[in-house]
C-alpha cells in the first residue's frame, strides 16, 4: 500500500477539464502524490462515442477544452464514485446546480479522511429563508473538511499560458493550505493562500450576479460609465453582503484575486456577462442562450442571483442592496433591463 496521496477531479467542464490538466502535470513531479489523477465526466455521446473515451483515447476533452492535451496519467471516469471513493483529496468542479446530486452519490462512501476543495461558484438555497456555502454542503454532507479555490482565471485563458494568471487558496489550516497550493500552482498559475475561506468562497459566487449586471450594460449599448458604476456599486453590495452575513473576514481578502480582479475579469471575458448582454439584445430566456451559446456550458450568474434574492426577500433586506435585487428581477423578466440604468441613478452616490 503506497502513501501517496490519490486525487480525484470531480467534473470536467471548462475549468474541471483546465484544472485537471493542470494536476496531472503536477502530480507527475510530485512524489507525495499518486500519479494516477481520476476525472469524473458527465457522460455524454460525441459523433456517436463517448466522451470518456474519447478523452482517454485521444487524451483530450474535445467538448469542454478543444486544443489541450491531458498528460495520459489522467483518466476519465464516468461514475463520481469510482473517481472519489479511494480519493484522499477531492477537487470539486462541477455548476453549482449539480452538488446535490454529486454529494448523493458519494455520501457514506468515500474515504472519513479525505479533504475537499471546492473551485464551485454559487450558493444552496437553505430551505427556511437562508442560503448555504458549497463548501459547507460538501462538508455537511460528506462530513469532510473542504475549502476552496477561486479566482480570476478563464479557463481557456488559463489552459493558453499567454500571460500569468492568479488564484486565491482558502484554507484555515496554514500546512495544508501550502500542501494544496501545490496541486494548482504552476508558472502560469500562481496561487495565494489566505486563512479566510468564506470570503474567498463569497466573492466568488457574487461576482458573477455583477457579470451579469454589467453585460445587460453592454446589451443596452449604455455609457461605459454605468459599467463602471455597476462594478463599483457590485463590488460594494459584495463587502457588505460578506459583512452582514459571513462576518469575521479580512478586506485584504477582497484585494485578492478572489475578490477584485476576479470581478473585473468575469465582467469583461465571461460567459456571464456575454450571454446577459445577448439577453437585453434578444429577449431570449438564460436558459435559451445557455443553450444556443454555450454548448453544454451551464451560466452561474442568474441561478445565484436567484439564491441571493431569496434570502435577501426572506430577511427583508433588498433594500439594502438594490444592485443585486435589480439584476435578479431583470433576470426573471420582472423588469426590463434599462432598470438597471436608474438602479444606478439611484445609488451610485449612496453611502
Ligand atoms: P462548464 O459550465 O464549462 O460545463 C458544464 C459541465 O457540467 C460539463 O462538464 C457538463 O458535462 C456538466 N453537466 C451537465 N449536466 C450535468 C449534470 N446533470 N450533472 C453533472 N454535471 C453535468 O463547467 P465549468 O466551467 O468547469 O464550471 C464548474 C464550476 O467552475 C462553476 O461553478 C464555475 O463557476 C466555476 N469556474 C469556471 C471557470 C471558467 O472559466 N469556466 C473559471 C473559474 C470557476
Ligand atoms: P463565467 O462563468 O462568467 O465565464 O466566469 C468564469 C469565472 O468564474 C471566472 O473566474
Ligand atoms: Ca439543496
Amino acid at each position: 500500500i503506497s502513501s501517496k496521496k490519490h486525487i480525484a477531479v470531480l467534473g470536467s467542464g471548462g475549468w474541471g477539464s483546465v484544472i485537471a490538466r493542470i494536476i496531472a502535470r503536477n502530480v507527475l513531479h510530485l512524489k507525495r502524490f499518486h500519479p494516477i489523477v481520476k476525472m469524473y465526466v458527465f457522460e455524454e455521446f460525441i459523433d456517436g462515442r463517448k466522451l470518456t473515451e474519447i478523452i482517454n483515447k485521444e487524451h483530450e476533452n474535445r467538448k469542454y477544452a478543444p486544443g489541450y492535451k491531458f498528460t495520459k496519467n489522467l483518466v476519465a471516469v464516468s461514475d463520481a464514485l469510482d473517481a472519489a471513493k479511494h480519493a484522499d483529496i477531492i477537487v470539486f468542479v462541477v455548476p453549482h446546480q449539480f452538488v446535490d446530486n454529486l454529494c448523493k452519490s458519494l455520501a457514506g462512501r468515500i474515504r472519513p479522511n479525505a479533504i475537499g476543495i471546492s473551485l464551485i461558484k454559487g450558493f444552496d438555497i437553505k430551505t427556511g429563508g437562508g442560503i448555504e456555502l458549497i463548501s459547507h454542503i460538501i462538508s455537511t454532507k460528506l462530513l469532510i473538511p473542504c475549502h476552496v479555490l477561486m479566482g480570476a482565471n478563464i479557463a481557456g485563458e488559463v489552459a493558453a499560458e499567454k500571460f500569468v494568471c492568479t488564484s486565491t487558496l482558502g484554507c484555515k489550516y496554514k500546512a495544508r493550505g501550502s500542501f494544496l497550493k501545490d496541486l494548482f500552482n504552476t508558472p502560469h498559475l500562481k496561487i495565494t493562500v489566505v486563512a479566510d475561506e468564506d470570503t474567498v468562497e463569497v466573492c466568488g459566487a457574487l461576482k458573477n450576479i455583477v457579470a451579469t449586471g454589467v453585460g445587460f450594460i453592454d446589451g443596452l449599448e449604455e455609457n461605459n460609465r454605468y459599467k463602471e458604476a455597476v462594478l463599483r456599486l457590485g463590488f460594494m453590495e459584495m463587502v457588505q453582503f460578506v459583512d452582514v452575513f459571513f462576518p469575521g473576514g479580512n478586506i485584504s481578502t477582497f484585494f485578492e484575486s478572489c475578490g477584485i480582479e476576479d470581478l473585473i475579469v468575469t465582467s469583461f471575458a465571461g460567459r456571464n456577462r456575454k450571454c446577459s448582454a445577448a439577453f437585453v439584445k434578444t429577449g431570449k430566456t438564460f436558459k435559451e442562450l445557455e443553450n444556443e451559446m454555450l454548448n453544454g456550458q451551464k451560466l452561474q450568474g442568474p441561478p445565484t442571483a436567484v439564491e441571493v434574492a431569496y434570502m435577501l426577500n426572506s430577511k427583508d433586506m433588498t433594500n439594502k442592496f438594490p444592485l443585486f435585487t435589480v439584476i435578479h428581477q431583470i433576470c426573471t423578466g420582472k423588469k426590463p433591463a434599462k432598470a438597471l440604468l436608474k438602479c444606478v441613478d439611484d445609488n451610485i452616490a449612496r453611502r
